[in-house]
């Protein structure tokens, strides 16, 4: 749909012929028109909002006029003047003030087009419209003589494709008069692209490269099927395990990928782009198959977590997006999960959704925070697209606008008796506990629990023991004790290992910002092309070739022992992290509950190895490449010591320390010249 989607000062709406006779059960009905009153009445209430110009045109014949069959004209008698047929329906709300105009009124005249013979013209020029979004009926008729007549006049059109309906006489008049009005000029768009601006819904969200590789390859005809893979190359310094998330939103970006008339028109007149590469950029969509970890697995730099198999254009046009999304979410799942592991048994929920780099950043945020086993977000939207539960209390605002504490408490309870928790520290933290606790009797004898306090500053060990105390000594032992205020794993530990009495815990900034680790080294690399293993040679960039699984391998007792990375081909023992997700475009499962993601977290977390679970860096989970893997590496000469996971490692002895004596000898490498470091971990 159009790249303009918010409406400005010189917009104005105009209806076309929005008539008893033109809906079902009229004179000259047209199919399914009564469809488009709800949209319309959506579009009328946001230009009403805004203050915006609307017009409403409707034929006015007289009794003799023209396209009567009377005057063997086309039509039966239909909106005649002063009759119900002429009249809008009363469904359609036009606000007091749209400006009617009276088309059709000389007998002799066809006049389809709304400014044949009307002020309409004068009147949009007086209003200052200068873009018009047009909507109506029929298509092919009123609408599209209408929308004709605007471009021709200099006005620029949006036409409301999801409020106009076409006549269809013959099957296709309704297409073909859309597409002869966006040949014209004019911008198609729905209500939805109006008020939902997720630039990620876009095609365009990517990078410019990827267009001019993407001439390079229809110009030379590879259309080949290529294999990318998504992964990290390496952890950030505290880290020692990542989480995969993001994948839904990479699906649904698959599915719906294509680049919409606007975006192509966009692309042609003022993005350089040449119309024979336009051309097949319409056709575009994704069509291959994509195999990916599940959300909420954890796993290792060099794993795979994606691979999208798909003719080369396909694979490639995806990757900013795709990489866009993954790296977002697993970023934040993988350092929110920090948190999860430093609070055992505490409720942590998202507070994020202020300072996140971005209203998608907060969404996205909150959805990767519960995916990592947070409880709940502050964030409405986060709860209302994905599900994740919410949890809020009051501000310092709401005690500050009362007059006294006292009230501001009561207040609040009165109007949440469900859910009281009252915010202490606006003045005096203890001061603000004795009172909760001298106006529990009296909240209790309406029936209303308070159910626990919250502090937001200061040393909240300090603050979160005193107050447990005049709690506890004020009678009120199950209420809870909820801190925030700039927390992240280290004051997490820090409070939970120390003994500090709180309940829960409200975490934002430095968690949806990733503060320490602000952006994962992460790739999405060309591992095959027309059926032949590819791979890269630069230094500390060469990446494994072929398309590839993981499998997982678990100790007797239990805890995740080591992984291998082979190539897809290969059939082995172990766990198969990588599932097909999608099949020729098409996802080959139902949607995953997020709340099922985020057990499955869970479930994996019981199996991490104790000595990953900390907030420092200790020895490396052993990743090893299978000697199919190694040997094809060899045969397109990359020197596996020489690729990142081989180059940069200390002595193995060190850096797998609790591990050696696990791996399975299937795993083995070929015995090569060069001693890397999987070599030395092989028993
Ligand atoms: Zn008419």
């Amino acid at each position: 749909m159009t790249l303009t989607t918010k409406l400005r000062p010189d917009d104005a709406l105009v209806l076309i012929d929005v008539q008893n006779d033109f809906l079902p059960g009229g004179a000259r009905a047209v199919p399914r028109a009564d469809e488009i009153i709800p949209v319309l009445n959506a579009y009328l209430a946001r230009f009403a909002r805004r203050r915006l110009p609307v017009f409403a045109t409707r034929d006015w014949h007289p009794l003799n006029h023209c396209s009567f069959h009377a005057q063997s004209g086309e039509w039966p008698p239909h909106a005649v003047a002063q009759t119900r047929g002429a009249e809008f329906p009363p469904s359609l709300n036009l606000p007091p003030r749209a400006i009617t105009i009276a088309k059709g009124c000389d007998p002799d005249r066809e006049a389809l087009s709304a400014f044949a013979g009307t002020r309409l013209e004068q009147d949009l020029r007086l209003a200052g419209a200068r873009r018009l979004f047009v909507g109506g009926l029929a298509t092919e008729y009123a609408v599209l003589h209408t929308v004709r007549e605007a471009l021709h006049r200099g006005f620029r059109v949006c036409l409301l494709t999801d409020a106009i309906r076409a006549m269809n006489l013959s099957d296709r008049d309704g297409s073909v008069a859309e597409a002869e009005m966006v040949r014209l000029g004019a911008q198609p768009i729905t209500f939805e692209a109006l008020t939902r601006s997720n630039p990620g819904a876009s095609a365009l969200l990517t990078d410019q490269y990827q267009l001019t590789m993407l001439g390079g390859y229809f110009a030379a005809e590879m259309e080949e099927t290529a294999v990318f893979e998504f992964f990290v190359r390496r952890l950030p310094a505290d880290w020692n395990f990542l989480v995969a998330a993001g994948l839904e939103q990479a699906l649904e970006y698959l599915e719906h990928f294509r680049l919409t008339p606007a975006e192509l028109d966009w692309l042609q007149t003022r993005g350089g782009c040449r119309p024979d590469r336009v051309r097949r950029l319409r056709e575009l969509r994704f069509t291959g198959d994509v195999h990916a970890m599940p959300e909420g697995t954890i796993f290792f730099p060099d794993e795979p977590i994606l691979r999208v198999t798909a003719p080369i254009a396909e694979a490639q046009i995806v990757e900013t997006r795709l990489v866009n999304l993954l790296h977002f979410q697993t970023l934040i799942a993988s350092k929110a999960v920090r948190s999860v592991l430093a609070a055992p048994g505490k409720a942590l929920v998202d507070f994020g959704a202020r300072r996140a780099h971005g209203a998608e950043a907060s969404l996205l945020a909150a959805r990767a925070c519960y995916l990592a086993g947070f409880d709940g977000t502050s964030n409405v939207l986060a709860g209302a697209e994905f599900e994740v539960p919410l949890a809020g209390t009051m501000a310092h605002s709401f005690i500050e606008a009362c007059e006294t504490e006292e009230e501001a408490f009561l207040r609040f309870a009165r109007a949440n008796p469900d859910h009281v928790v009252l915010l202490l520290d606006t003045y005096d933290t203890e001061a603000a506990a004795r009172k909760v606790v001298a106006l529990a009797p009296a909240l209790h004898a309406e029936g209303i629990r308070i159910q626990g306090v919250r502090l937001d500053s200061g040393d909240l060990d300090e603050q979160a023991r005193a107050v447990r105390a005049i709690l506890d000594d004020g009678g009120l032992r199950t209420a809870t004790i909820f801190a925030s205020g700039n927390l992240d794993e280290h004051e997490l530990h820090r409070l939970v290992a120390g003994g500090a009495p709180i309940d829960g815990f409200g975490i934002g900034s430095r968690v949806v910002t990733s503060a320490d680790a602000p952006y994962l080294d992460c790739a999405y690399k060309l591992q095959s092309y027309a059926g032949t293993p590819r791979c890269k040679l630069s230094e500390a960039k060469a990446t494994w070739p072929g398309a590839k699984q993981v499998y997982r391998h678990f100790d007797h007792d239990g805890p995740m022992a080591f992984d291998v990375i082979a190539t897809a081909e290969e059939t082995r023992l172990g766990l198969p992290l990588l599932e097909c997700v999608m099949h020729q475009g098409q996802r080959t499962g139902d949607d995953p509950a997020l709340a099922d993601s985020a057990r499955r977290l869970r479930r994996q977390l019981a199996l991490l190895p104790p000595v990953l679970r900390g907030r420092e860096r200790a020895v490396a989970y052993p990743v090893v490449k299978s000697q199919a893997l190694q040997t094809l590496a060899r045969r397109l000469g990359l020197v596996p010591s020489a690729a990142r996971t081989g180059a940069r490692l200390g002595p193995v002895g060190r850096r797998h320390a609790g591990f050696e004596g696990r791996i399975h000898a299937d795993a083995t490498p070929a015995s090569g010249e060069e001693h890397d470091v999987e070599d030395n971990v092989m028993i």
